[in-house]
């Protein structure tokens, strides 16, 4: 462990949603080099998860614990388990990760269903609310955090991608009232806004290969910095909004993102 560690110490016990895969499973590991060992990791797909636990072996420490929950996060069952399972094994919550995210259907509003609309918003806000929610006493108590991933999608549009901004942008909000709510209470809330980071989401999410690719070249032009993110650069910035550096940073929309959020659109 190095010195850095200490600044997690009383903030051992963290929930990551989405934990299986991308930016989540880099978060984990980061988290683990500074410090954190009790991690409550969430996902649909077990063998994502162990991967993540497998590379916090590899890369980071021997001495982690971790508590699976395995489900859908649109599932209130989900969200009891991932509280109930996390308090059961570590009595406590220091720090909630609301990572967990999907876009459903990448289609323009025309073409879009109403279906593909309620289950943006039950994944990307719905479940964040109540798994928030469900944590606050816990986080009361420990003076805990909480990071909501978010996007640049919040306060930049992109066709195809309406319902899935719109999502991004209620959760800024929801990071922003929560802020001013709980700050009082001890409970720091901020956000995290990726930029285009090639995690495979786009795939999954239906994008063909040759349009994730075609979508990667033209961050030469769409990001300031040239070029698209890693996880590794997203994971850096939750770890650090998390850490006891930032216990005077809450509220705060944190665009991680290359300068995506500042470049002309029309390029
Ligand atoms: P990944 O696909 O790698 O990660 C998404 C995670 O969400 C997976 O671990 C997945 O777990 C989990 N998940 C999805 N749907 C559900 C569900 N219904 N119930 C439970 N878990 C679910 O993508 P990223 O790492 O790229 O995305 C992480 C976050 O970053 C998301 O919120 C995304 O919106 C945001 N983001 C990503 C950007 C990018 O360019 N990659 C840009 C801006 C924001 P499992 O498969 O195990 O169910």
């Amino acid at each position: 462990m190095n010195a850095s560690s200490s600044l997690f110490t009383g903030c051992e016990v963290v929930i990551v949603t989405g934990a299986s895969s991308g930016i989540g499973a880099a978060t984990v590991v980061r988290l683990a080099h500074r410090g954190v060992r009790k991690f409550c990791l969430t996902g649909r797909n077990e063998q994502g998860l162990q991967k993540t636990k497998d590379a916090v072996i590899r890369e980071a420490t021997k001495d982690a614990q971790f508590v699976d929950v395995l489900g859908d996060l649109t599932e209130t069952q989900t969200i009891e388990n991932i509280v109930g399972e996390t308090i059961k094994m570590f009595g406590k919550i220091d720090i909630l990760i609301n990572n967990a995210g999907w876009v459903f259907g990448l289609l323009p509003i025309f073409d879009q269903t109403i279906d593909n609309f309620q289950q943006t918003f039950d994944l990307n806000v719905k479940a964040v609310v109540i798994l928030t929610k469900l944590c606050l006493p816990y986080l009361r108590e420990s003076k805990g955090s909480v990071i909501n991933v978010s996007s640049t999608g919040s306060v930049r549009n992109f066709d195809k991608f309406a319902f899935y901004c719109m999502s991004k942008t209620a959760l800024d909000m929801f990071t922003k009232c929560l802020a001013t709510e709980e700050g009082k209470n001890g409970i720091r809330v901020n956000s995290v806004n990726p930029g285009f980071v090639d995690t495979g989401i786009h795939e999954r999410c239906g994008m063909p290969r040759s349009a994730v690719d075609e979508a990667v070249e033209n961050c030469r032009n769409t990001h300031a910095v040239g070029r698209s993110g890693t996880t590794e650069e997203i994971a850096n910035m939750i770890a650090f909004i998390a850490s006891k550096e930032c216990s005077f940073v809450t509220g705060n929309i944190t665009m991680v993102d290359g300068g995506l959020n500042c470049t002309n659109p029309l390029w």
